[in-house]
């Protein structure tokens, strides 16, 4: 368990995503310009526990699950350097993720699949946004 602050939305730069999520305690959070408004109050005094990226996903986005894919919700939510989750919490578990996508250019394309038993899929999820001619990209349970 790691015990982290989640603020946002609605900060004033948003270039990151929308919310940033800081380890509870970090000076940061007293200390960024973003996190000032009165707004943030209520955020900064509520610490929670949670195990992996997914799970804070889950807990901010509970309500859009349904209409929204992992990776989507993933890439708003930005974990500074400063919050780590116990690896492998999956892999434990017996369970893995599956992050599709296709790879394209002008006259073919090739579907790729990574398959990871690591929760925290935000990096690679933003390593392969990253790249141009990636498209379809989605994460999926693996039973
Ligand atoms: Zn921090």
């Amino acid at each position: 368990m790691t015990s982290i602050v989640i603020l946002g939305p609605n900060l004033a730069d948003q270039s990151k995503g929308s919310f940033h999520v800081h380890s509870a305690g970090c000076a940061d959070i007293k200390r960024n310009r973003l996190y000032k408004s009165r707004e943030f109050d209520s955020d900064k005094r509520n610490v929670q526990d949670f195990d992996s990226e997914k799970q804070v996903a889950e807990y901010v986005y509970a309500d859009m699950l349904d209409e929204n894919d992992m990776a989507t919700l993933l890439s708003n939510i930005y974990f500074h350097a400063c919050v780590s989750f116990p690896k492998k919490e999956s892999a434990i578990m017996g369970k893995t993720w599956k992050i599709t996508f296709e790879l394209y250019n002008e006259e073919l394309f090739f579907e790729m699949e990574i398959v990871t038993a690591d929760d925290n899929l935000a990096d690679t999820v933003a390593a392969l946004e990253g790249i141009a001619n990636v498209r379809n990209l989605n994460v999926s349970r693996n039973s």
